[in-house]
């Protein structure tokens, strides 16, 4: 399997020392699963490529924001990379350490960037000047000084998908080079509760060759040095996320591969290497599993209609993403169909004309590849409960969240009666 701790057991599929069809049965369908093992693991092989070297390693918190996930890589002493205030809430009330949060994002508001000057985070990624003012006055007001990382937009083309690109100029994220030197031009005198401290470049999603990131590192670290002859000396710097996993026969970069490119252009400079990797951390480390209502027999194609849809993963509608899907039980023959789930919507799809073990009503299938913008993008449409996840850890699982209810659903809107 292309998931480390999803494997075959005999006729079955188990993540670790869980069978995909014992937690269908105790926790219900669809449902989220996902391996502890790999998490931590991933989480290790970034601490063990930069040892020995000042680093500071960032988990994307939007790939995956549950608490419990969020746990785990606080546990591993893991610095977040968090968008909104929801997400540092989530870090908060994960135990995660707040002073090693970073906050990146086009549209902080004033109460997210208040929350976040109280938390102490690390910096602010920042990403125009009005936002830089707003958060001047923000830490003027509460008496404290803010630090911020300038988001330098280096124009390098990641070769992804356009949707998950961010680091061309024509993308809204990020300040140019001459726009971030002239902000640091007497900084010190303009911002009194600002200290620059870093400089982040992130340049897109699923990028699976380490090139783009030599040449957006090698742009900024020019730019470093401009600076520094201007004056302005920074201690971090911040290549942001968007390592590759594999989905279908991709062959991404390693950590190791990345760092070997990356690390010596960064420690020239003598500054303190910082990521913010989310998809490669925990992307692989989940599957969402899913029942078979029925399989439907139309005169040109199968359709296997299953009971997880687009509102559990946007992923192939949004992106038109590949994910591989797996029978939890062999069968002897295939069929070829489409996998498609119940909302009203012809994007409503997983897979389209894939040949796949011929279920029937009540198997079970594995949407592979399912934890990073998976449960994190899902929605309601069509009033559908948001799915369950349960955490594998060796033989042992637990719920991490429990299926949602239309009590749960209705809530917000009973209240205003
Ligand atoms: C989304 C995001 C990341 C994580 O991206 P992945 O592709 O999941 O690694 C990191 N940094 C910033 C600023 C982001 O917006």
């Amino acid at each position: 399997m292309k998931q480390e701790y999803f494997e075959r057991k005999g006729n079955a599929l188990y993540c670790e020392g869980v069978g995909l069809r014992e937690a269908a049965e105790k926790f219900g369908t669809p449902l989220f699963i996902y391996s502890a093992a790999h998490i931590k693991e991933r989480y290790r092989n970034f601490e063990e490529a930069l040892k020995g070297y000042p680093h500071h390693i960032c988990y994307a918190v939007k790939a995956c924001s549950n608490i419990h996930i969020l746990e785990l890589f606080a546990h591993e002493g893991s610095g977040f990379d968090i968008v909104s205030g929801g997400e540092l809430q989530r870090v908060k009330e994960a135990g995660g350490d707040t002073k090693k949060c970073v906050y990146a994002g086009v549209g902080k508001s004033a109460e997210e960037i208040e929350s976040a000057v109280k938390a102490e985070i690390l910096y602010f990624g920042v990403e125009s000047v009005p936002e830089l003012e707003r958060i001047n006055a923000i830490a003027a007001k509460l008496g404290r000084v803010a630090r911020i990382a300038l988001r330098v937009n280096p124009d390098v083309d990641a070769h992804t998908h356009d949707y998950i690109t961010t680091g061309k100029s024509e993308n809204k994220f990020g300040l140019t080079a001459d726009k971030a030197e002239e902000i640091l031009k007497g900084f010190s005198e303009k911002y009194k509760n600002l200290k620059a401290v870093g400089l982040q470049v992130h340049i897109g999603s699923q990028i699976t060759e380490t090139k783009p990131y030599k040449t957006a590192v090698l742009k900024a670290a020019e730019f470093v040095l401009k600076l520094r002859s201007q004056g302005t000396e920074l201690k971090y710097f911040d290549i942001g996320g968007g390592l590759a996993i594999v989905y279908k026969d991709e062959d991404p970069a390693t950590p190791a591969e990345l760092v070997k490119e990356v690390l010596p252009i960064i420690s020239e400079l003598g500054m303190t290497f910082v990521c913010e990797m989310g998809r490669y951390m925990v992307g692989n480390a989940a599957m969402l599993v899913t029942k078979v209502e029925y399989v439907k027999e139309n005169p040109d194609k199968t359709f296997v209609i299953v009971d997880a849809a687009m509102n559990d993963l946007i992923r192939p509608a949004l992106y038109e993403a590949y994910h591989e899907i797996a029978a939890v039980e062999d069968k002897a023959e295939t069929f070829v169909c489409d996998v498609v789930g119940p909302v009203c919507e012809s994007a409503d799809f997983f897979r389209k004309d894939m040949t796949l073990p011929k279920v029937g009503e009540g198997d079970l299938l594995a949407v592979c590849s399912a934890g990073a913008y998976g449960f994190t993008m899902s929605s309601n449409y069509n009033s559908r409960n948001r799915a369950a996840e349960v955490l594998v850890e060796g033989d042992e699982m637990t719920l991490i969240r429990r299926r949602e209810t239309y009590e749960d659903q209705l809530n917000c809107e009973k209240t205003c009666r």
